[in-house]
């Protein structure tokens, strides 16, 4: 029995890259056990969403609309390729805030019709399927979907210290942390405004019900995969559901390999290691996600203290380098969990 229904817990970049490799890999007959024709459903983060002059901007959803879809710029790793900035330019003319976000001239159009859409009454959901058909559709036919995790506005907010605050510390929203500030102080708290009144978007428990598979890409495991667990709902539904659930190590040799997991994971007081992330989702069969936990070959050393905690535990070289070094990632993460699946 092969596998023909997986279901991927993404973020932006990291899920994004391994949603690349894990579909090169599939298509290509080079995922054993998976059929080369399987249906893949993306459900993304969507708590990194950010309203900047007037307009809407999902950008886990974009990073992996985009890369899915040969939109991409290759090396910045987000936004539209061979892009140019004359209206960021412009804004900054009229010295209106926030300058650091970067919004890019052909980005700016799909944030238009999404905007547009959305004041035009339709949900979040319905305008990641409009705005998919330009870019799924044509590159995996309906073999792929992807969607949002809700269609409720919940906003990621982190606080920092600022001793020229009179509390103390500074409240602000996610991109800013992480653009502005680079993520280069520590973390107080993270606070994902109103996730606990959201619900998952349509679709969305059901793609968690009828996989076959479940993957927990190695996105960030607080502010990509913890948000979308988070939505009422969720989490139960990825302990409850039929399929195998396996995730990859976004942190190898102890360090996240790009981005802020690490500033994420201490500012919640989770262990920054392959092994503390594993434990932090959890065993299935003792109330977490997972039964399977794939880590780099560098953390080796963590996999007794994986078994301990309940996990099918492995460990193969975890670095996202090109599509066919991700696709042999994936290929590996389907045989820890489900080995019994033949070509
Ligand atoms: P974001 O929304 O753009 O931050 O992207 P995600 O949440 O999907 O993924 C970001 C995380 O991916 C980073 O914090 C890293 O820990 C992880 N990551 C990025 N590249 C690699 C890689 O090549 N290998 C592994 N194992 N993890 C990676
Ligand atoms: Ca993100």
């Amino acid at each position: 029995m092969q596998i023909s229904r997986i279901t991927v817990l993404s973020g932006g970049m990291g899920g994004a890259r391994f949603l690349q490799g894990l579909l090169h890999g599939i298509r290509g007959g080079e995922v054993p056990g998976v059929s080369p024709e399987a249906q893949v459903t993306v459900v993304a983060n969507t708590a990194d969403d950010i309203w900047v002059h007037g307009l809407k901007v999902c950008p886990d959803l974009d990073t992996v609309m985009y890369t899915l879809g040969d939109g991409i710029d290759p090396e910045r790793g987000w936004g539209r390729r061979e892009e140019t900035w004359s209206v960021r330019t412009e804004l900054a003319e009229y010295g209106v805030e926030p300058t650091w976000f970067g919004l890019g001239d052909r980005d700016v159009a799909t944030h238009l019709v999404r905007t547009q859409m959305l004041e035009a009454g339709y949900p979040l959901s319905a305008v990641t399927e409009a705005l998919c058909r330009r870019w799924l559709a044509p590159v995996h036919g309906d073999g792929l979907r992807l969607l949002p995790m809700t269609d409720d506005r919940v906003e990621t907010h982190v606080a920092v210290a600022d001793p020229d605050e009179p509390s103390g510390r500074r409240v602000m929203h996610f991109q800013e942390y992480w653009i502005r500030l680079r993520a280069s102080v520590p973390a107080e708290t993270v606070v994902m405004i109103g996730l606990d009144r959201s619900s998952p978007a349509p679709g969305v428990l059901d793609a968690i019900r009828d996989a076959e598979l479940v993957v927990l890409p190695p996105s960030n495991p607080v502010v990509s995969v913890g948000t979308i667990l988070g939505v009422p709902g969720l989490r139960a539904a990825v302990r409850d559901t039929a399929a195998r659930v396996v995730g990859l190590s976004p942190i190898v040799g102890g360090t996240h390999v790009r981005g802020m997991a690490e500033q994420m994971l201490t500012s919640i007081g989770v262990e920054v290691s392959a092994a503390g992330v594993g434990r932090h989702y959890g065993a299935r069969s003792r109330g977490g996600v997972l039964d399977g936990w794939l880590v780099d070959t560098r953390d080796e050393d963590a996999l007794p203290a994986l078994r301990d905690a309940g996990l099918e535990a492995a460990a193969v070289p975890l670095m996202m380098t090109d599509p066919d070094a991700t696709a042999a990632m994936a290929a590996a993460a389907v045989s820890l969990v489900a080995p019994g699946a033949t070509a």
